[in-house]
């Protein structure tokens, strides 16, 4: 258990993500949480820089794709927000129950990748990296980019994940 707490890879952010490197070891789709990995915690929209770093990445062959905890609403309307050309391209799936496995597997089915040719990015080490790691996946950390807003509940959690880091 503690062991699957572990990530492969640590980032200070998603910006710092070595493309090339994930590429040489096999990783063909990339999953990323939402909340304060690829924006701040509610952020509704995605902003041009993520849009632009999502772009090169779909670009230079990824497949992309968003696991949630978080409701369909919050999903369908922050993906809505992606630019015409990249939108249909973004894989995503809500109500993921992270650390659950199902998400991350559903979308790598649907993205005809297997998990170890996959990469989860997340800032949490009890939903994203646990879960990412149980389902097989090469997992990410990145640092929250905005621990200051985030609801008590994510505190928490914060707190009890600290031992781990
Ligand atoms: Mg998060």
């Amino acid at each position: 258990m503690f062991r699957k707490l572990k990530p492969d890879i640590r980032y200070g952010d998603i910006y710092d993500t070595d493309a090339d490197a994930l590429k040489k070891s096999g990783i063909k789709l990339l999953l990323f949480d939402i909340d304060n990995t690829l924006e701040p915690y509610s952020a509704p929209l995605p902003g041009e820089r993520l849009s632009d770093w999502l772009r090169s990445l779909i670009g230079a062959g990824f497949t992309a794709g968003i696991v949630s905890n978080a409701k369909r609403e919050r999903i369908a309307s922050f993906v809505e927000g992606f630019p015409d050309d990249i939108r249909e391209r973004i894989l995503y799936t809500y109500g993921a129950a992270k650390p659950s496995r199902k998400g991350f597997l559903r979308l790598c089915a649907e993205a005809g990748a297997d998990p170890s040719e996959t990469a989860m990015f997340g800032d949490q080490l009890f939903t994203d990296i646990l879960g990412g790691n149980r389902a097989g996946l090469t997992t990410v950390l990145v640092k929250p980019i905005d621990p200051g807003i985030e609801p008590p509940f994510v505190r928490f959690k914060r707190l009890i994940e600290r031992p781990f880091l």
